[in-house]
């Protein structure tokens, strides 16, 4: 593999100050597609793109990325969460977005080189991480509407901390009513830009309301729970652990599937766990019967992520006195035990690095 190495290396940041995606490392990946195929991953130094003013995916959107994370332990060893399934999931949205499948193996091999070389970028303070932000855009310069010719693929690597400015805080969120997010037979489930365009508009509104994130609803009825802008979400309704049912228009978390994974396989005391629809009228009744004991969001940027506030037709619900409630805290401190090295992987999610 080509690997072109940095003369600027820059100033790592101050480790208290990472906050989310705001430092990008001294180098990325990066490979193309064209004439009907995938050239090599190559590695060269962090640099803007330069793109044609008619490059199709700044006109019609046609673009998709994934989020995951490396992590450095005590003994030096670095390790990846999941990776295989951020691949695979890519592809999946690149399915849906009429854009090329890229074998994911030896763009696995050229990111851990990648990791590798940026190894002193990986901060190991509590709830920090190297976030890895592949992403796929079209690039062919032409106006007519089709899927490209020509594909651009990169790896970009940052170093963050919390998601949420105020860390393991419980997050307020605002139902959107108005707005959707995604629909069956749309893109809801592809992790794809332009579902994140669609979507500013409800976490503008929910900011200027005062809260962190809104909460979106399905796109036929408003009734149905969907997900957060950038989390699935969970509710503890007295004994069952739920969390909406993979329709179509919900991006299929891994994040999501850990908690669940974590859940069926360690049991939570005397609960039960499931994947069904949830109504926001299932969800009032639970809190004004006082069944409604907690709700978090899961994300790979977030972690696991306590909900303290969920505002609904002009009405506050405070779940669990706005503090973190038992079950969140046993999901954040297993799933992030086992990306950490902290906890044995029974799942074969960890991967090694180095
Ligand atoms: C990425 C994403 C999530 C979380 O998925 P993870 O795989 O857990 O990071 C949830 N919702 C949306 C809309 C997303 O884009």
């Amino acid at each position: 593999m080509k690997v072109t190495v940095t003369k600027q290396p820059k100033a790592k940041p101050d480790s208290s100050k990472l906050g989310f995606g705001k430092f990008y490392t001294d180098h990325m990946l990066v490979m193309e597609y064209e004439r009907g195929k995938w050239g090599e991953p190559e590695i060269v130094p962090y640099a803007p793109f330069s793109i044609a003013p008619a490059t199709n995916v700044l006109h019609y959107g046609q673009g998709i990325f994934e989020g995951a994370k490396a992590y450095k332990r005590a003994d030096g060893s670095i390790t990846v969460f999941r990776i295989d399934d951020n691949f695979k999931r890519m592809n999946n949205s690149a399915r849906r977005m009429c854009m090329p499948e890229f074998d994911a193996e030896p763009v696995k091999r050229a990111l851990f080189e990648l990791i590798k070389l940026e190894e002193d970028w990986i901060p190991t303070g509590e709830g920090q991480a190297l976030y890895i932000r592949p992403t796929m855009v079209a690039d062919e310069e032409v106006l007519g509407v089709h899927a490209s010719k020509r594909y651009k693929f990169f790896i970009l690597l940052s170093p963050v901390g919390f998601y949420y400015a105020n860390g393991m805080q419980p997050t307020k969120i605002l139902v959107e009513e108005e707005y959707v997010r995604a629909s069956i037979g749309g893109t809801g489930e592809a992790k794809c830009m332009g579902n994140y365009a669609a979507s500013l508009i409800g976490a503008e509104k929910a900011e200027a309301a005062g809260y962190d994130q809104c909460l979106w609803l399905d796109a036929s009825e408003r009734k149905y729970v969907e997900e957060v802008g950038s989390m699935n979400i969970f509710f503890v309704i007295d004994k069952e652990i739920v969390t909406p049912a993979l329709v179509g228009s919900i991006l299929p978390g891994i994040t999501r599937n850990s908690c669940l994974q974590v859940l069926k396989k360690y049991g939570f005391k005397d609960y039960t766990v499931s994947e069904r629809r949830v109504s926001m009228d299932e969800i009032v009744a639970a809190y004004e019967s006082g069944k409604l004991k907690e709700s978090f969001g899961s994300g790979t940027a977030a972690v696991i992520s306590p909900v303290g506030v969920i505002g609904y037709k002009g009405r506050d619900m405070l779940i669990g006195g706005g503090k973190m409630g038992e079950v969140t805290e046993y999901l954040y401190n297993t799933v992030t035990a086992i990306q950490r090295g902290m906890k044995p992987d029974d799942f074969g999610w960890v991967e090694k690095v180095k």
